[in-house]
């Protein structure tokens, strides 16, 4: 499991600061995908080593860590999301499935979003949105989604 880019941000993941990675080799081919370059296999090996060295740098700036993509190599991306927890921040999962896989671990996780892109039906923004974000609570999915959505 590789990423691209990592970036601060602080939309993704309501009332987080997150350290959010890209991760590539995206298995999807949504039409209108707006990051085409994630679906090539490139970029720096996600380990426990490249991000403890990201959290060494911003580890005092951030709340979260939120894995953007990562849908290819799931048994990978729930050991790290374990590891991560371990360190003591939360950690968010942006998926591309329909639905969250029935074996996920959601203990290592704080927030979950699932639903692949739709151009016609938007983004988390877009009140016509096909995909949901999941806040994670004592093992209840709690749905989020409308905290995107201006009222
Ligand atoms: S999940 Fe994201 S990166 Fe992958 S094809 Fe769809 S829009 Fe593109």
């Amino acid at each position: 499991m590789k990423f691209a880019s990592y970036d601060i941000v602080f939309q993704e993941v309501p009332d987080e600061v997150s350290l959010a990675l890209n991760i590539t080799a995206c298995p999807y081919r949504c039409p209108g995908c707006h990051s085409p370059h994630l679906r090539e296999d490139k970029g720096i090996e996600l380990s426990t080593e490249s991000l403890g060295e990201l959290l060494n740098n911003y580890g005092q700036l951030i709340t979260c860590v939120a894995f953007m993509g990562g849908d290819a190599f799931t048994k990978e991306l729930y050991d790290l999301a374990a590891w991560v927890h371990l360190k003591g921040y939360k950690t968010a999962w942006y998926s591309g499935r329909k639905d969250i896989p029935e074996n996920c671990p959601l203990m290592h996780f704080d927030y979950i979003k699932v639903g692949p892109y739709q151009e016609e039906a938007g983004g988390l923004k877009s009140p016509t949105t096909n995909q949901r974000m999941y806040k994670i609570q004592d093992g209840s999915l709690i749905d989020i989604t409308y905290r995107f959505q201006r009222k």
